[in-house]
């Protein structure tokens, strides 16, 4: 038995006088975030200007602050939980605590900037209690929070529930959180379980995420999208076509921009549950599973809806087996970013210079296969992970989390020496 960490999210249907308190609720702490940025700025200022102050670094240090001036900078604030202020200074202090390790060296991966206020609208509305009444109810139905007290869960509670109830479960914290118009919880969870050292398989299995598909899998399959995600993303390409016809700052223009956010959230939770319910057969049914890892720094602000979608789609999936293939006995092995997957030929490792995602046929011009684009990927995947399986060459990765691999051996980008790439891989 080990014991994992586990988050657990409901949908949630509350009252209107709820609604308030809950944005209420994220309004508190996005206000406190930014009362606390001004003040370690302010000391900061004075710091540089050499004077002998303290700076509020740590959330025990800001809550000490926060404490002493609440009643003047928010005289309201007995109308939220204490944990909302609580929530706030929290993510600042982990915020503060990422920027400095990272300019010390600690922190792997792109360097942090400094933390930027919040703002209201733009900023994700979210609140996390880790204190007080956080209960699931025995009907299934409802769940309690600090303040809020008791809210009616969307959806039923049964899976959570059913582990409270035996025992094999802790609640650890509970985060309420807003996407469009909709309000969800999620439950931080300590969970008991059984880790198998490995499954029975030796079978390996290349998987690559794409938009008209859900997946394509190098066995030759394709998982389909679910017929109502499709709809969703009919709709989202021709709404996303209205707003670009829409005059900036107009009425129409909001309204569209909402049932657009609305129709987006609603297309990123079929495609989770899709995602579900493939992970789970892939981490069941494969020894190694072999995904390509994410362009982070190529994901922000990316205007082409179809990458964009694919973006969060692989992004979800990796998310979902890293997991998952520890509580399955599986192994994930992630393909190095650099690693050209859809670009490299499955037949000969000849690579091409350039491919749009509008080329759905990958066409090799070295020995003439003709394949379509997501299978050639998913094929590279799994050579890459035949590959790695023999070698046994793995790194982790910086969460350490999950196995990933870099280009080795017989991995056709070695043949362009000359390639940017290559350098940074
Ligand atoms: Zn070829």
């Amino acid at each position: 038995m080990a014991t994992v960490i586990q988050a657990y999210r409901f949908a949630l249907d509350p009252t209107p006088r709820q609604r308030r308190a809950l944005a209420s609720h994220c309004g508190a702490a996005r206000v406190v975030y930014n009362w606390g940025l001004g003040l370690v700025e302010a000391r900061l200022q004075q710091r540089r200007a050499g004077e002998e102050v303290e700076v509020p670094w740590t959330l025990p240090a800001l809550r000490r602050e926060w404490n002493r001036v609440k009643g003047e900078v928010a005289p309201w604030w007995a109308e939220n939980s204490k944990e909302a202020y609580s929530s706030g200074l929290d993510g600042l202090a982990r915020a503060l605590k990422n920027w400095a390790d990272s300019r010390a060296g600690r922190h792997k991966g792109r360097p942090v900037r400094f933390p930027r206020r919040k703002r209201k609208g733009r900023c994700r509305d979210a609140c996390r209690f880790t204190t007080g009444a956080i209960k699931v109810l025995p009907d299934r139905q409802h769940v309690q929070l600090p303040r809020i007290g008791i809210l009616k869960s969307h959806e039923s509670t049964r899976k959570l529930a059913r582990r409270l109830e035996q025992g094999s479960a802790r609640i650890l914290a509970a985060t309420i959180t807003r996407t469009a118009d909709r309000w969800y919880v999620s439950f931080t969870v300590e969970v008991q379980r059984a880790i198998p050292q490995g499954n029975g398989h030796d079978t390996v299995i290349g998987v690559d995420v794409g938009v008209r598909h859900l997946a394509t899998l190098s066995t030759e399959a394709t998982v389909p999208n679910p017929r109502a995600l499709q709809r969703s993303l009919r709709k989202l390409r021709r709404l996303n076509r209205q707003l670009a016809r829409r005059k900036l700052g107009s009425k129409r223009r909001r309204i569209t921009r909402d049932k657009l956010a609305r129709v987006h959230a609603r297309a990123a939770n079929l495609r989770r549950d899709a995602l579900h319910k493939l992970t789970t057969t892939l981490a069941i049914d494969y020894g190694t599973i072999v995904i390509e890892e994410l362009n982070l720094a190529g994901m922000v602000r990316n205007r082409h809806l179809a990458r964009a979608l694919s973006d969060v789609g692989l992004a979800e999936l990796r998310r979902q087996l890293t997991y998952k293939t520890g509580w399955y006995g599986s192994r994930l092995v992630v393909a190095d970013r650099f690693y050209p997957s859809s670009k490299t030929c499955s037949a000969c490792g000849w690579v091409k210079a350039k491919l749009t995602l509008a080329e759905r046929t990958f066409t090799c011009e070295a020995c003439g296969l003709r394949l379509d684009r997501d299978l050639n990927a998913a094929r590279n995947l799994a050579t890459l992970a035949q590959h790695v399986a023999q070698s046994g060459w793995e790194t982790q990765n910086s969460r350490g989390a999950d196995r990933k691999t870099q280009p080795a051996g017989q991995v056709a980008v070695k043949r362009e020496p000359s390639s940017p790439l290559l350098q940074r891989a």
